[in-house]
């Protein structure tokens, strides 16, 4: 695996690649590297020839200072990860390679970036999502970009875009992965204390109390909402949202009568958390989804 830093070198090391038409996958992350980013790194394994991972702590999505600088950041143990995982070239930009001096362009999904985080944390952070991701799949120009359905209404977000700028690349979503009491996992839980890091569990509590509700025949929204809500307030833990709405528009649905996206936000001490499902009419309880995925063998290829 080589690591590479400039826009320039990153070309020049997939342009061979690109000639001899292999395809080529990005998986973009922050970082702070997890089993939920390598198993993205897994499906690129399996899908692409060439597997690019970036890693680069966006400032530029977010919207607290403290948040950005509490950011966990360890970039030997994630070079380690990623190589040992399959990627084969890791692209570590600094900020100034990515924003230069001058830097005045921006990329922007209006009304869906509205709703759920872009409601809490304002409209600068999808903002700073979907400039930074044009970016990056303009800087690679890869067949196949890997997200993680984790961080579902980016991934509605980053579609939406791909579709509105006809941008030449296909997106993949990644199940979210878990630890084994449910929680997503998530570079954010590494900064939970042990007491709070017990009650982030409230969020899959939530997921699999509206589950199991739905389970047991219930459509209406109000009663899966308040059966999750109760669920969170057992361990002391307030929703910032739980929303159930519509997986594509993300508006909110009343009735379900189709697959529909339970989306919840808490903050757990000083972290914020966020987690998903999707609830389906047709799902009984015995096949809840939050439960742990899991990672697949990939094989090795070199640049
Ligand atoms: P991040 O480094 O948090 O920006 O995440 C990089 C990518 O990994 C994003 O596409 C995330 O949605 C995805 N991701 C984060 N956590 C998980 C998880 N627990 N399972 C699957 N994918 C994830």
């Amino acid at each position: 695996m080589r690591t590479v830093r400039g826009v320039p070198e990153l070309r020049d090391a997939l342009a061979p690649t690109r000639r001899s038409g292999l395809t080529i996958g990005l998986v973009p992350t922050m970082g702070a590297l997890h089993q939920g980013h390598l198993s993205l790194i897994g499906m690129a394994r399996e899908q692409c020839d060439v597997v690019v991972m970036s890693l680069f702590v966006n400032p530029a999505q977010f919207n607290e200072r403290a948040d950005l600088d509490a950011y966990p950041r360890d970039e030997r143990r994630d070079a380690k990860l990623a190589r040992e995982n399959g990627a084969d070239l890791l692209f570590i930009p600094a900020v100034e390679e990515v924003y230069p001096g001058g830097f005045a362009t921006s990329v922007e999904v209006l009304g869906l970036t509205d709703k759920l985080e872009g409601a809490v944390r304002g409209a600068a952070h999808f903002r700073g999502v979907t400039t930074v991701v044009s970016k990056l799949l303009n800087m690679t120009m890869p067949d196949i970009a890997y997200f993680g359905q984790k961080d579902a209404q980016q991934v509605v977000v980053i579609r939406r875009m791909v579709t509105d700028l006809n941008l030449p690349v296909r997106i993949e979503v990644g199940t979210t992965v878990r630890e084994p009491d449910g929680l997503a996992m998530s570079s954010r839980n590494v900064l939970l204390s042990p007491s709070e890091r017990a009650r982030a569990a409230a969020l899959p509590a939530a997921l699999n109390a509206a589950s199991d509700r739905v389970g047991a025949g219930e459509r209406s929204a109000r009663e899966v909402l308040e059966a999750a809500h109760t669920a969170m307030a057992r361990f002391g833990v307030t929703a910032d949202y739980l929303e159930l709405i519509d997986p594509e528009t993300l508006e909110p649905v009343s009735t379900l009568e189709r697959p529909a996206l339970l989306a919840v936000a808490a903050r757990v001490g000083t972290t914020r958390l966020i987690d998903n499902t999707i609830l389906s009419p047709a799902v009984t309880t015995n096949q809840r989804p939050a439960v742990k995925s899991t990672r697949k063998a990939s094989t090795r290829c070199s640049v």
